[in-house]
Order: C-alpha cells, then structure tokens, then sequence
C-alpha cells in the first residue's frame, strides 16, 4: 500500500531530475540542438526527426523535408532489422529443431 503511495511523488521527482540533467553533451563532441527546445543531438538525421516529432507545427518547408527524409530512412533501416531478426529467429528456430531431432 505504501509502495502505490510513494511511487507517484517519486516517478515526478526522477522526470523532473531528468530534464535538468538529461543533457550531459561531451565538451568535444559536435551536437546539432534543436531551435526550438535546445536538445542537443548526435545525428543531424536524429534532431529532422525531432523536431517532426516534438514540433510539427512550426517547422518551415526545408525542415519538414528534412523529417521526411530522415522518416524514410528510419523506416528503411527499421524494416530491413526486422527481415534480419525474423531471419535470425527462423535459424535459430530450425538449429534448435535439428539438434532436438538428431540428439
Ligand atoms: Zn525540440
């Protein structure tokens, strides 16, 4: 019962830690912040993305453009991991039904 009690207060207490410190950007890496909020991102594909996503009202043209690509490309990369896990399932699947079959 106190467990229930407590984790509300201590979930804000941990988000509201985060967005001060969530940002911890090595001095000599190359960030790409975001112009609207000031996040910082490792990929320029990463912050199109981000700003699609976070905010999709106030971008211009060239950004939205840039989002769609950056989406494409996310897309791609995320059906060919999928083929590549479904793949790796199916392998592992028929090596352990092999191995059941001849041991
Ligand atoms: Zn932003």
């Amino acid at each position: 019962m106190t467990d229930t009690a407590t984790q509300p207060a201590a979930d804000t207490a941990a988000t509201s830690t985060d967005d001060e410190a969530a940002y911890d950007v090595p001095a000599d890496a190359t960030a790409y912040s975001c112009s609207y909020c000031g996040r910082p991102f490792a990929r320029e594909s990463w912050l199109a993305l981000h700003r699609g996503l976070a905010h999709p009202n106030e971008l211009d043209d060239e950004e939205v453009e840039a989002f769609r690509v950056a989406h494409d490309e996310e897309e791609e990369s995320l059906s060919t991991f999928r083929l590549q896990a479904l793949g790796a399932l199916v392998l592992i699947y028929f090596g352990f039904l092999m191995v059941y079959a001849l041991v």
